[in-house]
């Protein structure tokens, strides 16, 4: 797979920063002179393994685009069709995905950590092994994704929704899963210290 080494990342040209350049850009996204015109001159075919750290990209079309190992941390991809996407791998933390729709996408082994999945779906998605630690996902669409193994520990999941989810090996360890519904989601998962208040399994 070449896509985590396709782009080496370099510095941001800013004198003082510390923050890496984006892929395609010799600076930051908080530097960056002509934010409007780098988001234009995306291409999502050119996405696998990119740094875009911070990009605004609220809404965008990222139908089936594959942005394995990419750098996404802490994006704004609120309202985003990603639905078929290609995420796996992918640095999504601290990323705004509220509402975004993330049906059937590909998410083995991303990091969500500290994610807004608040109203996210992520209908059938392959969340295999992700790292949703600290992930806000209050009434997120978790329906029929597969979760094996994957890490939504201290995550909020207040009212969302895990129906005929594969969860076995999952670890909601201090996840708060007031009022969600877990009907029909199969293996054993562990919910160690969970809020499982009005949750309905
Ligand atoms: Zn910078």
């Amino acid at each position: 797979m070449i896509g985590s080494t396709r782009y080496a990342p370099i510095s941001c040209s800013e004198a003082g920063c510390t923050g890496m350049a984006l892929t395609g850009a010799a600076r930051c996204w908080r530097h960056l002179e002509d934010p409007a015109g780098f988001l234009k001159g995306l291409r999502s075919s050119e996405l696998a393994g990119a740094w875009l750290v911070g990009v605004d990209l609220p809404g965008r079309d990222l139908r089936k685009a594959d942005l394995s190992h990419a750098r996404l941390s802490g994006a704004n991809l609120s309202r985003a069709n990603l639905t078929g996407a290609v995420l796996a791998g992918a640095m999504l933390d601290g990323a705004d995905l509220s509402r975004a729709d993330l049906s059937g996408a590909n998410m083995e082994l991303a990091v969500l950590g500290c994610a807004n999945l608040e109203y996210t779906k992520l209908n059938g998605a392959n969340l295999q092994r992700a790292n949703l630690v600290g992930a806000k996902g209050h009434a997120a669409d978790f329906t029929g994704a597969n979760l094996y193994y994957s890490r939504p520990g201290n995550g909020d999941f207040q009212n969302a929704t895990f129906r005929n989810a594969r969860i076995e090996r999952a670890i909601f360890r201090r996840a708060n899963l007031m009022g969600a519904t877990l009907t029909g989601a199969s293996g054993n998962a562990n919910f160690e210290s969970a809020n499982l208040q009005g949750a309905v399994r």
